[in-house]
This record gives C-alpha cells, structure tokens and sequence, in this order.
C-alpha cells in the first residue's frame, strides 16, 4: 500500500502536478485534517489524521504527515546538495538530525551531498552545539563561497 501513494506522488513530481520548488518552503502548518483530499495521494485528510499544509511556488499544498514527508523525499533525490545549502543558509550550525527534519533529506544522504556542495562551498564540520535542537554534537555549517 505504501508503494501506492509513492509512485503517485513521484509521477505527480514528473508531470509536473505537483511543483518541484527552487527553494524551501518557509512556512507550513500543521493541524488536524478537514476532510480534504491530500494534493499528494488524492485521498482525503480525516480529523483523525494529520494535515499539513505548506505554501509552495505560491500555491497552497496540503498533504497526509506521510505523503509531504514522501514528497520532500523524492524532492530530495536530485535535490539533497540544494536543499542543505539553502537549510544551513537558514540556520547554522545543524547537527544531521535537525537538517534532516527541516529539509526532508535523509540522514543517510546528508554528507553524500555535503560532499557534492563542498568543491563550490566551503564548509565546517564541528563538534559544537546544534542550533537546531541544542545538543552538543556534530554540526555542519557553512563558511562561505570558496575562492579561487
Ligand atoms: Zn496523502
Ligand atoms: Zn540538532
């Protein structure tokens, strides 16, 4: 059933229905469902369900907590390197969790795409406090532009 409202979901991405934002959304709410239907999975969002609701390319998107979390996944596939400049150039330093659950980017793939961004933007791995969450671990964040 999972795979179902995936492959919707990534062939709504490919035909464009559904947008593939150039830049992160700022704001999303989140609240329970109304009764309706998810831009992801065309399904409706029940009272018992949660609702999220995001402003992207200027339109408004709601979505299941799942099929967001979905979007922003294949969103991420080609994205992960775009999507982590832009989050560390939000909020700095962030430990691998928090930018992981602000941009939708896999634990797994963060430093896969630290690395890919690394030869254009120089960046700081370090023990330090997460602004993101406070803890004390490794935080990654952006020095700047790297220079010939
Ligand atoms: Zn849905
Ligand atoms: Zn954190």
């Amino acid at each position: 059933m999972a795979r179902d409202f995936s492959d919707k979901i990534r062939s709504k991405v490919r035909s464009g229905a559904l947008p593939i934002p150039r830049e992160l959304p700022t704001k999303q709410f989140v609240g329970r469902g109304t009764n309706r239907a998810c831009d992801g999975c065309d399904e409706l969002i029940t009272p018992e369900q949660i609702e999220s609701e995001t402003d992207l390319d200027g339109r408004t998107l709601r979505f299941h907590a799942v099929c967001l979390a979905e979007y922003y996944g294949i969103l991420s596939d080609g994205h992960a390197p775009t999507l982590l400049t832009m989050q560390l150039v939000k909020q700095s330093p962030l430990c691998g969790a928090c930018i992981s659950a602000a941009s939708g980017i896999d634990v797994g793939d963060i430093e896969r795409a630290a690395i890919r961004i690394e030869p254009t933007i120089a960046l700081n791995r370090d023990i330090a406090l997460c602004k993101g969450c406070g803890r004390w671990t490794l935080v990654y964040s952006i020095l700047g532009p790297r220079k010939k």
